[in-house]
């Protein structure tokens, strides 16, 4: 149940390996409100072995984003599925939209005709070489999406997840090759999204920075608790 007194409708936006999924677990836990990632979605897919999934693993390899429409469809059908578009939900959104077409699509068609439109929009900003010492030290559980890191948040049990005990992996794009394309990919496409959404609903946005996860979460938090209030114990 959301510990949040107004329901809160959030996206994440920030550069691959920019923490995202730390501060979507944090928030998570924290307000007591669902998460959807977008890359998690896929990654599940492509365990699967279904038709997107195979899609999918070959453009994620190449660090290059999938076609605007297949996304819309995919967020759009799990968005229903979780009954996630009615005024009264809180959720947050990890990796889509990710480019503007897939932003006014999901406003115009999805959001906007279910009184669901975003109302708290996160730019994540960390330096360059942080990004890139994460990216050399990341692990993931793929069925959970949790994220670890082996500086600063190493598993308990070498190598396995700290709740299931399942073996963790590294990404395959986490390679600095196709990582160098995933930022190129970021900065062409994503960062454009910041514009968009200042211009949509400006009160929305909220930038915040800083190096690590310790830092970036308390502003969050706090940030959270100020826009949508929390409920007593
Ligand atoms: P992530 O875990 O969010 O970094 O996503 C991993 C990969 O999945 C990305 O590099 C893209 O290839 C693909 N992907 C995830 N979300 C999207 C999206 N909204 N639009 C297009 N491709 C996506």
């Amino acid at each position: 149940m959301s510990r949040l007194l107004k329901p809160a409708r959030v996206l994440l936006l920030g550069p691959p390996g920019c923490g995202k999924g730390t501060q979507t677990s944090r928030l998570l836990k924290r307000f007591g409100i669902s998460g959807m990632s977008s890359g998690d979605l896929l990654r599940q897919h492509i365990k699967d072995k279904t038709e997107i999934g195979s899609l999918a693993s070959s453009i994620i390899k190449q660090g290059k984003l999938l076609p605007d429409d297949v996304m819309v469809k995919i967020i759009e059908s799990e968005l229903r599925s979780r009954s996630w578009l009615s005024p009264s939900q809180s959720w947050l959104l990890d990796g889509f939209p990710r480019t503007e077409p897939q932003a006014s699509l999901l406003d115009s068609q999805i959001l906007s005709p279910a009184s669901a439109n975003l109302n708290f929009i996160v730019e994540l900003q960390v330096p360059h070489e942080i990004i890139l010492d994460r990216i050399a030290n990341r692990l993931v559980h793929v069925p959970s999406g949790r994220v670890y890191n082996l500086t600063y948040n190493p598993p308990k049990v070498e190598g396995k997840d700290d709740v299931t005990g399942e073996p963790l992996s590294r990404r395959p794009d986490d390679d600095p090759e196709i990582f160098r394309q995933r930022l190129v990919e970021f900065d062409k496409l994503t960062k454009p999204l910041v514009t968009y959404y200042e211009n949509a609903n400006k009160d929305a946005v909220f930038e915040v920075a800083g190096e690590t996860s310790d830092i970036i979460f308390p502003q969050l938090e706090s940030e959270m608790i100020k826009r949508f209030g929390e409920k007593a114990e």
